[in-house]
């Protein structure tokens, strides 16, 4: 099975890609956190995305499709993949096609601009090792360390809320078109993201027919 998320910033796609991830035994792939592990690495690629990311903006083309194209021909992706966060413009789906990519179903996730807003100023990022979690809606035991290695909790530089009205915009642009674009192909399902984590995760389940 092979499986986009798709969805504003912040929407929650990333979690609810983890829990499907585990249901079905298929990585999932995030090229934002493959980004983000390269800026704390300081390797070439994360020094060249650094600024675009920190100003909201989208990375390359070249820099995720060259991301993508290395990951999914590892052993892992031979029984298909998640991926969150790609494609993010028409062309990177094109790429993705390119590659020969069939994809099965498409989720998008749906939550409204001044949700999402709302949403961003509680998200908390593990330092050590990427895990997301919110202050309200996804919490640590101690909202201040990682349940999974005790790390300390950070603030995403482009979550701060001028960047999140940045992205937003650049999403509207440039991702929101991929709807259209995998509607036609007859492989869109939209979920609308509830208030709660687990209710978004029973119409996730339920759109992609997973018991
Ligand atoms: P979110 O889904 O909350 O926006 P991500 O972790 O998916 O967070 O992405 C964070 C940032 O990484 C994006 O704002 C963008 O700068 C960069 N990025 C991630 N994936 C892509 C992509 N497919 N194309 C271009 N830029 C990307
Ligand atoms: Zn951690």
């Amino acid at each position: 099975m092979k499986i986009i998320f798709l969805g504003a910033p912040g929407a929650g796609k990333g979690t609810q890609a983890e829990i499907v991830s585990e249901k079905l035994s298929i990585p999932t792939i995030s090229t934002g956190a493959i980004i983000r592990e390269a800026i704390k690495a300081k390797t070439e690629m994360g020094l060249s995305a650094q600024v675009a990311i920190e100003k909201g903006e989208l990375v390359s083309d070249e820099i995720v499709i060259g991301i993508i194209k290395d990951r999914i021909v590892q052993d892992d992706c031979k029984n298909g993949f998640i991926l969150d966060g790609f494609p993010r413009t028409i062309s990177q789906a094109e790429a993705l096609e390119k590659m020969g990519v069939t994809i099965d179903k498409v989720v998008n996730i749906y939550v409204s601009d001044e949700d999402i807003v709302k949403r961003m100023s509680g998200r908390r990022v593990c330092s050590s090792c990427g895990a997301s979690y919110h202050t309200v809606f996804k919490p640590t035991k101690d909202n201040k360390t990682c349940d999974k290695c005790n790390a300390e909790l950070t603030i995403r530089k482009d979550d701060a809320p001028d960047v999140v009205k940045s992205r937003l915009v650049v999403y509207h642009e440039q991702t929101a078109p991929l709807e259209a674009f995998y509607d036609k192909k007859g492989i869109l399902v939209t979920v609308e993201g509830q208030e709660e984590l687990e209710d978004t995760t029973k119409l996730t389940l339920k759109a992609l027919d997973i018991k």
